[in-house]
């Protein structure tokens, strides 16, 4: 029998913004549209997985991004202490997915090899490609690659019984996303496959992209690879605190619980 997992969201930075930043050719309806970060967490069947590491105060500050904790905080917050982390999925490279790597110490980092080839390829000579990208954390991923620590990943591939990863590309070249299964059926962690609810459920890409047909594309993968279109959790979207009950009487606005 598969295991079942619990999957929690856990909020660590948010970014005042408008509507128009989160869609290709802007929102006619332009208001406030702010963005919250995330880090995730997998635990089930004597297993714990975190799905990326967020990024670090340094980071929020050059960047204007408003930092609220550490991810390693907000994971303690749930009982797991980062150090001992044994399997930590990058989604993509993007300075708001991979910061704080280093923070993990004991964890194998699960990444797509499309990601790292676009991370130190041609592309990145341009700054409408690069931009989301920390040289550094591209360094230091590179460094974890040399001591051995990296899985590289071409395409779907199980991590465990019951949670596999998934290529979607578009965001990124080599962006996956996460499918768990849980006692209410299987649900994806789109990550930046789709940053709002809006995005996917109006098919209007956020701006910041490597192919905007694979991400419309995307779209439609995860609702294949999800029990209900509602079972798919985008990658910045305030609205997933709200529709998903705090992880604990303490945890209001900082973790949800997803399963
Ligand atoms: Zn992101």
């Amino acid at each position: 029998m598969t295991a079942l997992y619990e999957v929690y969201a856990i909020k660590y930075a948010q970014h005042a913004r408008r509507a128009a930043e989160n869609f290709i050719g802007g929102d006619p309806h332009d208001g406030p549209m702010p963005l919250d970060y995330f880090v995730w967490l997998v635990r089930g069947g004597g297993r714990e997985l975190v799905v990326d590491t967020g990024f670090s105060g340094a980071v929020a500050a050059r960047r204007g991004r408003e930092h609220l904790r550490c991810p390693t905080e907000g994971l303690r917050l749930l009982g797991v202490d980062a150090a001992k982390v044994r399997d930590v999925v990058i989604t993509h490279l993007h300075y708001d997915h991979v910061g704080n790597f280093d923070l993990f110490p004991a964890a194998t980092l699960h990444l797509q090899d499309l990601e790292m080839r676009y991370a130190t390829g041609r592309h990145m000579r341009h700054e409408c490609f690069r931009g989301a990208f920390e040289v550094e954390d591209v360094v230091g991923m590179l460094r974890r690659v040399y001591e051995g620590r990296v899985q590289f990943h071409d395409g779907d591939a199980e991590l465990l019984p019951g949670v596999s990863l998934h290529l979607i590309g578009g965001h990124t070249m080599g962006l996956q996303a996460v499918r768990i299964a849980t006692r209410r059926g299987a649900i994806v962690l789109a990550s930046d496959a789709s940053h709002f609810y809006a995005n996917m459920e109006q098919a209007r890409p956020f701006p910041i992209v490597w192919s905007v047909g694979d991400m419309v594309e995307g779209y439609r993968r995860l609702r294949q690879l999800a029990a209900s279109p509602a079972h798919i959790i985008p990658g910045h979207d305030p609205l997933v605190l709200e529709r998903y009950p705090p992880a604990g009487g303490e945890l209001e606005g900082i973790a949800a619980r997803l399963d």
